[in-house]
């Protein structure tokens, strides 16, 4: 069956556009191409891999789905990365200029779908902090302001801040929801003052229903940054709008932030989520084996709920990784068979670059000798920088050193892709984002060693 893709892409976006906030649209499918679509294989293409990493991790399924609605038949989604200016991907201009365009009053971090209340699995660790974004949700602005919700990392406080957002979104009521993130925040700050924007940017952040900044702890020591948020933060309350603030620690704990600051954050409710109890990571564990379709044996649940207790992302990345070597062996899943698979907690394996790679990998649908290899396919050397920066960054391995794991690549060119990654961070929070959701990715499975 073959039907004409750009008929088919004009259908899928009216129910794109009926399904997500116009400026998450306008930030992930602004700039898609439909190319081809044959046999049920919708291939469309993409300036670049963070668009494509965003659209697969958030709306391959609701693109599958619309796609599908609007040829009459299952269609399946391919994302392809433009080919256009070849390599010198990283160079800044492009992204800097596209990540600039992505900076614009109301435009926002897309909310992901997956961290709905619906997907909270509660138990006595986080019964304040969800009962609280709940009466959020339901009464912003009245209930409690602001709800500042804090815990270590990969416990939820993430999920349940999108939660609060989601929800509102499908209220179906016209509120203006941004969630952001304190170095998100400095950064649009930083660029709207270098490009006289500042009025627009208060703007934007003044005439929003629900504020939703994720980990304030990075606001330590930015102090420009502090007293923007403190003026938007007293607009925003004297309107009775809704603020929704996570951290890594209580509010007394942020050392470097100003005291008018931190006694505001503490108007309201401070709720802390605490690492599950055993019982609740079982239920953890549970759900997410049904949210992929999978039945796993409670004695198997129990087995990787009782090795790791800290953090929910690790636990669930245990889980995946049983799942697939299960699968991948043909095997069924026995205790016996994971055993060996399971860190001993507090004795993860050290992190090393084969890691790295494998996580990078993973990601943008890669394989690790694509890494390796001497492609300059754009969306490759991307990756392929960035698992450099990662080796750099993560692990105590020189220039060199990494250079051999990189099909042997000489040091100075290793450098060049790790000041190259480095120099963009500055100036694109939307990589940065990328690479601080693999470093937490690593950091929850391995121990870092540099
Ligand atoms: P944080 O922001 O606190 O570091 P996240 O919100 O990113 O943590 O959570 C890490 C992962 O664990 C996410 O995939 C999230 O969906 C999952 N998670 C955490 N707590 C729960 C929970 N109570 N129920 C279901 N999933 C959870
Ligand atoms: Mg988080």
């Amino acid at each position: 069956m073959t039907d004409k893709p750009a008929t088919i892409w004009e259908k899928t976006i009216l129910t794109l556009q009926r399904e997500i906030p116009a400026a998450s649209f306008a930030t992930w499918f602004s700039k898609v191409n439909p190319l081809s679509l044959n046999n049920g294989e919708f291939v469309i293409e993409v300036p670049d891999l963070f668009i494509k990493g965003g659209i697969e991790r958030r709306y391959r399924e609701l693109v599958e789905r619309a796609a599908s609605d609007a040829c009459g038949y299952k269609t399946r989604l391919l994302i392809k990365v433009s080919p256009d200016s070849a390599d010198v991907s990283l160079d800044p201009p492009t992204l800097a200029s596209r990540d600039a365009s992505i900076i614009q009053p109301h435009d926002t971090l897309p909310l992901n779908r997956d961290y709905t209340f619906d997907m909270f699995v509660r138990g006595k660790n986080n019964h304040l902090a969800y009962a609280a974004s709940m009466a959020v949700a339901e009464a912003p602005g009245k209930a409690y302001n602001p709800l500042f919700i804090y815990g270590s990392v990969g416990l939820g406080k993430t999920h349940l801040l999108q939660a609060i957002g989601n929800f509102m979104v499908a209220s179906g009521l016209p509120k203006t929801v941004v969630y952001t993130t304190s170095e998100r925040f400095a950064i649009e700050l930083i660029m709207a003052i270098r490009n006289n924007t500042t009025p627009a940017f208060r703007e934007k952040y003044r005439r929003i229903d629900l504020l939703l900044i994720d980990d304030v702890q990075f606001l330590e020591g930015k102090e420009a940054t502090q007293e923007e948020l403190f003026h938007t933060f007293n607009e925003l309350y004297g309107s009775e709008k809704q603020i929704v603030l996570s951290s890594d620690r209580p509010p007394e704990k942020l050392s470097g932030l100003q005291d008018r600051l931190v006694s505001r954050f503490r108007w309201g409710l401070v709720a802390d989520i605490q690492p599950p109890d055993l019982e609740t990571r079982i239920a953890i564990l549970r759900e997410k084996a049904s949210n992929r379709g999978i039945q796993v044996d409670d004695d198997i649940l129990e087995l990787i709920a009782r090795r790791i207790s800290s953090n929910v992302r690790a636990l669930e990345g245990a889980l995946i990784k049983a799942i697939a070597h299960s699968e991948l062996q043909g095997a069924k899943l026995t205790p016996k068979n994971i055993e060996g698979m399971l860190p001993e907690e507090g004795k993860r394996e050290k992190l090393t670059i084969a890691h790295i790679k494998d996580e990078v990998a993973m990601r943008y649908h890669l394989k690790r000798h694509d890494l390796e290899g001497a492609s300059r396919k754009k969306e490759i050397s991307q990756a392929r920088h960035m698992a450099i920066y990662l080796a750099r960054d993560m692990t105590n391995n020189s220039f060199p050193a990494i250079g051999k794991q990189f099909g042997n690549r000489d040091h100075t060119t290793i450098m060049h892709s790790y000041m190259k990654v480095k120099t963009l961070l500055k100036e694109t929070p939307l990589l940065q984002a990328e690479l601080n959701e693999m470093k937490e990715g690593l950091l929850a499975r391995f121990q870092e060693n540099s």
